[in-house]
């Protein structure tokens, strides 16, 4: 009967130890531990160590302070799907742009 109780501490414990654990990182595929700096994609909402994605301390304490909240970062993977949406608008832009030009100068 006595083990049992202790048995039964023990299990919860480590239930408990699991729940403090934050994310898996995306990248290294090993757990981010709160002692870990490590940054969240917006995108895609999975973790990564800044050593994994070679962002820098200098970079990641920027990113917690009131100024950080007007940048976002993005993993590896979303990055370049964020920059072709980016460079599609700049393109269109330049369209118009040019058609607008053209328009003007038949004027
Ligand atoms: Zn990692
Ligand atoms: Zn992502």
């Amino acid at each position: 009967m006595k083990w049992q109780l202790v048995k039964k501490s023990s299990v919860s414990d480590v239930a408990a130890e699991e729940k403090t654990e934050k994310e898996q990182c995306k990248s290294c595929l090993h757990n981010v531990r709160s002692c870990e700096k490590a940054l969240m994609c917006e995108t895609c909402k999975h973790w990564y160590h800044l050593k994994c994605v070679g962002v820098s301390t200098k970079l990641y304490e920027i990113l917690q302070t009131d100024e950080g909240k007007h940048f976002h970062w993005f993993c590896d993977g979303c990055d370049s799907v964020v920059m072709m949406e980016l460079c599609n608008i700049a393109v269109r832009c330049d369209k118009i742009e040019s058609e607008l030009t053209k328009m003007n100068e038949q004027l």
